[in-house]
């Protein structure tokens, strides 16, 4: 099971693989260090990225993502103000404390190796770790994979995706059981999320955490709409959200207004997010943090404009979007790097299509008809971002995805749930497209976009 804690965690940008789970994973090695009462003897320490970590590892911000980890910093409570300043102290000393106690030497221009060619056996996302004592001679070494969505995975542990194994009372492996256990047990999705949830933890326990999510998700809105100027970078990308939302509160009064144009409104809340994301702000990992805005967006589209919307509602959206999002992860992948964007923006579409069509009392039939509706038009979305940033084309293509979301559960809803394409077949294909998809196109900034569009 995949659970609501592991699909949304509250972290900060710019990439959950690249940035979110480097972190992790140093702040793991470090971590053993201290178990197993070592890190006394560490005096220095090498990091390699290797695959797409080392393509597009700069862009991202890895290697200020593994510093941090190192310090002893986790996604969840760093704040980015005081993480830059970290950053850049390191850059500029060359020391740091490892798991801000041991003082050893570490500059990051020769400490951390961007290894562009050797090869990635288990996953594109590849980084290794290596602790020297004072005669240079090995303490500890690890390799981990950071598989998408934040998560981490040692090499050579076995294949542990984040799922978690513990029973639960409704174990579902594909949309068809999922369904099933729905129908005999007559629960809506959402309820057999939750159901699974308190088993495992305590219940104020599990609804604390989905709304500082939903939280967080409105605080990042809010800040992405308030922010002007530049987000870092080469390509200097300005910010727009903030105008944006000047432009359409301005315009609130015309009485000549399109119904089109209420989709501004979503495309505002899912920039300002992916915004606050690029600038390396404080996000909700939804399921990945490229794709952070699309789930915002939506479920602040239910919450201003749908009639009756309440926070049960919003719960019930994150549990549906849970359960939807598990399913890709295990039977497929959330990593771009694995499978393009269509395993990041797709997959965030479809589990928000599927949480607005519970939100909106639909059947567990017309949820899962959504989900499928808003994958289907995502398959073969490649990962193709401009010089390695999370900014172009990820920021407006949050702003499609959630738009996509929205169309497809109106559209479900208009149904009975019954539709010929299912989406477990419709996940099996995104993963086969993502594994016959060339590498150029899987986060390495090679192709696509990123290969023809020159900056000036
Ligand atoms: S193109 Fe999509 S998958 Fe690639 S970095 Fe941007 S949001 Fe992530």
């Amino acid at each position: 099971m995949i659970s609501v804690f592991d699909l949304f965690k509250i972290g900060i940008g710019p990439s959950s693989s690249h940035t979110v789970g480097p972190m992790q994973a140093a702040h793991h090695f470090v971590a053993r260090l201290i178990e197993e009462g070592r890190i006394s003897r560490v005096a220095s320490l090498k990091v390699t990225l290797f695959g797409s970590l080392a393509w597009t590892g700069k862009g991202h911000g890895t290697d200020k993502a593994v510093i941090l980890g190192l310090a002893g910093e986790v996604p969840e409570t760093v704040d980015p103000d005081a993480a830059q300043r970290l950053v850049a102290a390191v850059e500029t000393e060359g020391r740091m404390l490892l798991a801000g106690r041991q003082p050893i030497c570490f500059d990051p221009a020769a400490d951390i190796l961007f290894d562009r060619k050797a090869p990635t056996p288990r996953h594109p996302n590849t980084l290794s770790f290596t602790a020297l004592d004072e005669d240079a001679a090995v303490i500890a070494a690890e390799r981990w994979c950071s598989v998408g969505g934040g998560f981490v995975v040692r090499e050579d542990a076995p294949a542990d995706l984040g799922a978690i194994t513990a029973p639960v009372p409704y174990l579902f492996a594909n949309a068809v059981e999922l369904l099933c256990i729905g129908r005999d047990a007559g629960l809506s999705i959402a309820a057999i999320v939750r159901k699974n949830e308190f088993s495992l933890r305590d219940e104020a326990l599990v609804l604390d955490h989905v709304d500082r999510v939903i939280a967080t998700m409105m605080q990042a809105i809010e800040r992405g709409m308030r922010t002007e100027g530049a987000l870092p970078g080469s390509l200097r990308v300005r910010r727009r959200a903030h105008a944006l939302r000047a432009r359409l509160e301005s315009d609130t009064g015309r009485n000549d207004l399109a119904p089109h144009e209420k989709m501004d409104w979503v495309s505002l809340y899912a920039i300002a997010v992916n915004e606050e994301n690029a600038a390396g702000g404080r996000i909700v990992t939804a399921p990945t943090n490229g794709a952070a805005g699309v789930i915002p967006a939506v479920l602040r589209y239910y919450r201003e404009s749908c009639p009756g919307a309440t926070q049960e509602g919003m719960r019930d959206f994150l549990f549906t979007a849970t359960a939807i999002g598990g399913l890709f992860k295990t039977n497929a992948s959330i990593s771009g790097a694995e499978v393009g964007c269509q395993g990041e923006v797709g997959v965030a579409a479809s589990m928000a299509a599927a949480g607005l069509a519970a939100a909106l009392g639909c059947t567990n039939a017309q949820i899962e008809n959504a989900a499928e509706i808003a994958m289907e038009h995502h398959l073969g979305m490649t990962c193709d971002p401009v010089a390695g940033l999370v900014q172009i084309p990820c920021i407006e293509r949050n702003a499609f995805g959630a738009i996509k979301a929205i169309s497809a559960a109106s559209l479900a809803a208009r149904g009975d749930g019954s539709h010929l394409v299912s989406l477990d077949q419709v996940i099996a294909t995104m993963r086969q497209t993502g594994a016959d998809m060339n590498s150029k196109y899987k986060e390495t900034s090679l192709g696509g976009l990123a290969a023809n569009f020159i900056a000036c």
